[in-house]
């Protein structure tokens, strides 16, 4: 197997080499291309996650200051829901009651004054005048969820709104009397302000997007500022999943606002209020992108470099592969009759002498010699002599067929034919049908001929193939000796003949 693929490929190297050429380049490429492609999906991975986790930060950082303003505002309702408590309040003087609840109240720029509701609704209280104007707020849901819930006393945040004329979230506590019994409310509100000098002060690209949500998804607020979203449930929006907003992860895609696809992260969760913080995807790859188209541009020059590369090399070698063949058809070609020539066939039989005695199978030789040819030479001329020649290789090749089978010119006006795996009795059949087609194809008038030597043998261990050729040679001495004309096997009785 592996000594006929030898045999196979020794005559063209080249050819084979350079088909090896074309696809160990291309597999080359493809493996580069595919570790470059594993990177970059790599680098995109690493973009997205360094980019989710900006955003968890963004999201933490407002919620955290969020949340600090909320508990800051929250001790200042505490203290005056306990304060009212007091038994001298009703009873000291308005500016001292002031003083009272208030002195120590939280006062900044986006916190409205804090106000007192009596058990109906009623304002009783404001922390910015002694004299607030009359008005009941009885029915809005920062006093009910108060007074219909006495067992969830604690803080309460409500939906955005207009609240003394900002819009505002309002903070309210419900004040207890002694015994637990509904004594009103104390309120509080964050304007709006309070959230967009907040997003103003953090440097953010303008499709980028901060959204304030309670804890039941009411959106509080969001960044770019639409007063239509302002207020409406989250889980009302559109293809929008309570799963999209877990704790620790991430979302990519379309968003419950608009339809720009969006990475989202979002603040722990406190309990009262969270921070959702989105970035457009194409902001979140921009560089990655850049980076991918640099680096595949570069991965393809370089690829169709070592394709085309290879592509020239490979039809270069098959040009040098088919002139080599070439030279060597030449090198081992007789030019007068086209057969193989004298070198070619000792290499040939050399070959075929190895063969044979491995797989211990019958090797024939012909020997032919064209008779009284130097008489014709003298008589018709050499060229006419080298036509005979001619024809008389035309008349072997006619005969001898199979693939294995070697004629050459063995010199002058002799020719050698070499039949393996044929017994004597076969190879003389062969010889004969030779000899009738010269004697056959020759003119009447200018008759040639030509004598036959024939061996076969199995080849023994230690056996040389010149014994074949003496032999073959002697049974050629021995036609001519017989009168010309005709076939002789060798008689070799000491040696494994094939009969
Ligand atoms: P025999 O029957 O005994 O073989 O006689 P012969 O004349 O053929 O043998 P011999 O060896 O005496 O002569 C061979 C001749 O073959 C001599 C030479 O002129 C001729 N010859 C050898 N090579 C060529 C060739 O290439 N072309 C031609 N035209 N003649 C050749
Ligand atoms: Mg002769
Ligand atoms: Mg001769």
């Amino acid at each position: 197997m592996l000594s006929g693929w030898r045999e196979a490929t020794a005559g063209r190297p080249w050819r084979i080499s350079a088909k090896l050429l074309i696809v160990s380049s291309v597999v080359t490429v493809i493996g580069f291309s595919a570790i470059c492609v594993n990177v970059m999906l790599d680098m995109r991975r690493g973009e997205k996650a360094l980019a989710r986790q900006t955003l968890e930060n963004l999201a933490t950082s407002i919620d955290a200051d969020i949340s600090r303003n909320i508990d800051i505002y929250d001790l200042s309702l505490k203290a005056v829901a306990s304060n009212m408590l007091l038994p001298e309040i009703n009873t000291v003087s308005k500016s001292i009651r002031q003083l009272i609840l208030f002195d120590h109240a939280t006062t900044a720029k986006h916190f409205g004054a804090i106000q007192v509701f009596d058990a109906d609704g009623n304002l009783t209280i404001d922390a910015s005048t002694l004299d607030p104007v009359p008005q009941n707020r009885g029915s809005e849901d920062y006093f009910t969820v108060h007074r219909d819930n006495p067992g969830a006393a604690g803080l309460f945040i409500s939906r955005p709104m207009l609240f003394r004329g900002a819009y505002s979230i309002v903070l309210s506590r419900r004040i207890n009397d002694t015994d637990g019994g509904f004594m009103g409310v104390v309120a509080g509100s964050i304007r709006f302000s309070y959230f967009h000098e907040l997003f103003e002060r953090l440097s953010l690209d303008p499709e980028d997007t901060i959204t304030v949500l309670r804890s039941d998804r009411t959106i509080m607020m969001r960044r770019p500022f639409d007063l239509d979203i302002i207020g409406t449930n989250l889980n009302d929006r559109r293809a929008w999943k309570a799963d999209n907003l877990r704790v620790g992860a991430s979302y990519s895609g379309e968003g419950p606002v608009d339809s720009t696809p969006r990475l989202y992260a979002r603040s722990g969760d406190s309990g009262r209020l969270f921070v959702v913080a989105g970035k457009p995807l194409t902001a979140v790859f921009a560089l990655w992108q850049r980076e991918a188209l640099r680096i595949g541009a570069v991965v393809l020059v370089l690829a169709l470099f070592v394709l085309g590369s290879a592509i020239l090399l490979a039809r270069e070698m098959a040009r040098r592969a088919e002139a080599e063949n070439k030279l060597e058809e030449m090198a081992t070609t007789d030019a007068l009759t086209g057969l193989k020539n004298r070198r070619k066939f000792d290499q040939v039989i050399d070959g075929e002498w190895r063969r044979a005695m491995r797989q211990k199978a019958p090797v024939a030789l012909l020997m032919i010699d064209a008779d009284h040819f130097k008489a014709y030479n003298d008589t018709f001329g050499h060229q006419a002599g080298d036509q005979v020649l001619v024809g008389i290789a035309i008349c072997i090749s006619d005969s001898v067929r199979r693939a294995g089978d070697c004629a050459a010119r063995y010199g002058g006006e002799e020719f050698a034919v070499l039949l393996p795996n044929i017994s004597a009795t076969d190879a003389f059949k062969i010889a004969e049908t030779i000899r009738g087609k010269v004697q056959g194809w020759s003119d009447d008038q200018a008759t040639s001929t030509v004598s036959c030597g024939i061996a076969s043998l199995v080849p023994a261990a230690g056996m040389d193939w010149s014994i074949l050729v003496a032999a073959a040679d002697k049974a050629l001495y021995a036609a001519k000796a017989g009168g010309r004309n005709q076939s002789v096997v060798a008689s070799l009785p000491k040696l494994s003949l094939a009969a």
